[in-house]
């Protein structure tokens, strides 16, 4: 019994030894990474030419895949992964959950000989079928079939993913319904990369800029997530039913001391970052930055940015070779928002710019006049974008996890902000308050002598409370969750600054058919950008009480709770929105709004049933226990005519407090009971309204126990042990 729980702290902390062993991880870069790619070279190496030009042409200008290509390029796919050892492929795609999903099948087919060989077809390769009614699909089901398929994505390439006993080639999908209706995340993201070519290339345009063909979103996404000893984690039915500690009384020792971040990374963490980046680098994806973060027991991983669609592919990735690796070292990976509290949560923040096929990075402050413009064309479009959408941006990073840190003072606050910094906010308060005149002259447009200030990359940086923050030369969007896909996120920065770059290019064109020239047409822009949408930019503290009178003042808005949040996906502006630039379909807006709830309401309905179970067969006895040793204390002395004070009080404090707990339990068991209504948003307001305060309050007894009741009684590891013991 009690005994068990030491010996996890003796395990824990005996469970790393590297005993000088060596591995692979340190080979040459050039040597590993991709090698488990089927890239572009391994392509052209493997097709005749004109069907590597026909493939080119769909991975690089997105046109149609030509089905009569299919069957050689899947044989040389299948030729490729099965040298690498492969015995099974993959559609691998990303439903509504959040995560990615796959079903494997092997390249097996039987010859008339009675012998086997490997095949994999052209139609294997572009379709596949799996059964879609166990994935959420919010009712775009319903009405038609459970059927849905998996689409190859050609512009995302093929991998292989190695295990203890083998190797698997995995295609990345699009999954939909049957009748087009996209169950997952990849093909609303794909969807709105292609509405924001499309009026990027018109924006150039006017701009002036006539070469580019495709211009993208690239994001680069910095991980957050927490390691603790596998020894605690599956004494904690907590975190591996919930992925968060729903018990845990406040360690003598948090992060006051800060000395965590960025501090000396532990060996037994070193070794395992390393072999995830190892794998990462055979996968292509280039990781670049590791270091400790802020609470003890986190750390971060960040790559290099890339194509959006790629790097929403790649986080994925990150998000899995992180939680795989880490059972090799005797640790498991949390990625989980709030997996402590009292301690920082984690985050994912996800840089986001806009690139061209000829190199332009559009949000980077340029050296000439109209490299200038351009900039502030499109920072001025996601100041726009931005205001108009705080909604939306809200919405993309809202689930029951991320409720624990959005507004907590450690993360954004829930309000959607713009941190420009004072330099740059200048420039946008001078050229709003010039006069034609002095553009004219050579002023704040840079068409004259005035270039833009060089601005410092880092500048915005330092302002780490800002839910949206210009950081050089990208904007970094700080309020998305650790467990979170980025492509939803990704899928309305997009689709926001499509919308506003095609309404300034309108009023650009308008301006200039006025026989205005650029500059002054620019000018008139940015003033009605600042006049209507600036008092989104917010420079200062983000986490102060201020900031929330002053924001309402400003008219923002304050979304505080996914619930607060999640009907704004079908106001009538949003709804508009996404259609209009046929990012996804009324329905399949009104499918993600009742996902939104489901999810919501079934996170909250199983943290609550946990909750229940251990307080009422862990901590609970726990208690009696104590309170039995006790009385048969007290008993004894008793019996030898002595007083003890100490256990008199002790007695009556642990009588107290366990009858706190069962009261409460009382109450939680009650909630659990009801689901509170039929409808997914019925039974989400039941567990908001109900069930969390009702859950909390059993939390705060159970906590007040642990402080008093014997280590050895308490049968879970505590905050200390798993934060410290390392
Ligand atoms: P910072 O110090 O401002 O956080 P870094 O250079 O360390 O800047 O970059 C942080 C993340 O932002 C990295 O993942 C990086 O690849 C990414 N990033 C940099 N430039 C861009 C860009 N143009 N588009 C998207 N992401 C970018
Ligand atoms: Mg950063």
């Amino acid at each position: 019994m009690s005994s068990s729980v030491t010996n996890g702290v003796m395990g824990a902390a005996k469970n790393w030894h590297s005993n000088g062993k060596t591995d692979n991880t340190s080979r040459d870069i050039r040597e590993i990474f991709s090698s488990s790619v089927f890239t572009l070279d391994e392509m052209r190496s493997r097709l005749s030419k004109p069907v590597y030009k026909s493939l080119l042409a769909t991975v690089e200008k997105g046109t149609a895949i030509d089905p009569s290509i299919a069957d050689i390029v899947a044989l040389a796919m299948k030729e490729w992964a099965t040298e690498k050892g492969a015995t099974h492929y993959t559609h691998w795609f990303q439903p509504l959950t959040g995560g990615t999903a796959e079903k494997h099948d092997s390249f097996i087919t039987p010859n008339a000989g009675g012998g086997a060989v490997a095949e994999f077809s052209g139609k294997e390769l572009i379709q596949g079928e799996p059964d879609a009614s166990s994935f959420p699909s919010g009712g775009l089901r319903a009405t038609f079939e459970a059927r849905g398929y998996t689409a190859w994505d050609p512009t995302s390439p093929a991998f292989i993913i190695n295990h203890s006993n083998g190797a698997t080639l995995v295609i990345p999908t699009a999954f939909a319904s049957w009748n087009g209706e996209a169950l997952d995340n990849k093909t609303p993201l794909l969807r709105s990369i292609d509405a924001l070519n499309k009026q990027v290339l018109r924006a150039l345009n006017v701009l002036g800029i006539t070469n580019v063909n495709r211009a993208y979103a690239t994001l680069g996404c910095e991980q957050e997530y927490f390691l603790v000893d596998e020894e605690f984690y599956f004494r904690r039915p907590d975190l591996y039913l919930a992925g968060r500690t729903l018990f845990g009384a406040k360690p003598p020792r948090g992060q006051e001391l800060e000395d965590h971040y960025f501090g000396t990374i532990p060996d037994r963490v070193l070794s395992y970052m390393s072999d995830v980046e190892h794998q990462l680098y055979t996968l292509g994806v280039p990781v670049k930055t590791r270091h400790n973060e802020v609470a003890p027991a986190q750390y971060e991983i960040a790559p290099i940015f890339e194509h959006a669609n790629i790097a929403a592919d790649h986080q994925q990735l990150v998000m899995q070779v992180l939680r795989s690796t880490a059972r090799k070292y005797g640790l498991v990976c949390l990625l989980h928002e709030k997996p402590f509290a009292g301690v920082n949560g984690s985050g994912k923040h996800v840089n986001w710019s806009i690139a061209t096929d000829t190199g332009m990075n559009l949000l980077e402050p340029g050296q000439t006049p109209s490299e200038n413009l351009v900039f502030l064309f499109f920072c001025s479009a996601v100041i726009k974008a931005v205001h108009k959408h705080q909604d939306l941006l809200r919405v993309s990073v809202a689930s029951a996890a991320n409720d624990h840190r959005l507004g907590a003072n450690e993360a954004p606050p829930a309000i959607i902000s713009i941190f420009l910094g004072d330099q740059l906010t200048d420039v946008f308060t001078q050229i709003h308050k010039g006069t034609n005149k002095k553009a004219k002259q050579g002023g704040m447009l840079g068409l004259g002598t005035n270039v833009l200030p060089n601005l410092p990359r880092h500048a915005g940086d330092r302002n780490r409370t800002s839910p949206f923050a210009f950081t050089g030369n990208k904007f970094e969007f700080r309020a998305v969750g650790s467990s979170q896909s980025v492509s939803f996120p990704a899928t309305v920065l997009n689709t926001i600054a499509a919308e506003a770059i095609d309404e300034l290019t309108t009023m650009l064109e308008k301006s200039l058919k006025g026989k205005k020239n650029l500059a002054d047409a620019m000018h008139g822009l940015i003033k009605e950008v600042i006049d209507n949408h600036g008092h989104v930019i917010f420079n200062m503290d983000g986490y102060s009480d201020d900031w929330q009178k002053e924001a309402k003042k400003r008219g923002l808005l304050n979304l505080r709770t996914t619930l607060d949040a999640v009907s704004s996906l079908v106001a009538k502006k949003n709804i508009q929105l996404f259609n209009k630039y046929g990012v996804l379909s009324p329905r399949e807006l009104e499918a993600r709004e009742e996902i939104y709830f489901d999810q919501y309401f079934k996170t909250i309905n199983i943290e609550a049933e946990t909750t229940e179970r251990i307080a009422q067969t862990v901590m609970l006895p726990a208690a009696l226990q104590y309170i039995h040793q006790l009385s048969q204390t007290a008993e004894e002395l008793s019996d030898s005519g002595i007083k003890s004070k100490a256990v008199m009080s002790s007695l009556k404090e642990i009588v107290e407090l366990s009858d706190a707990l069962s009261e409460s339990l009382t109450e939680l068991r009650k909630q659990n009971n009801d689901l509170g209504g039929d409808t997914v948003h019925q039974k989400s307001i039941h567990m908001f309204k109900r069930v969390i305060p009702a859950m909390n309050a059993v939390r705060e007894a159970c906590d007040n126990l642990e402080r008093i009741v014997p280590e050895k009684l308490w049968q879970m590891p505590s905050y200390r042990e798993m934060l410290w013991v390392k």
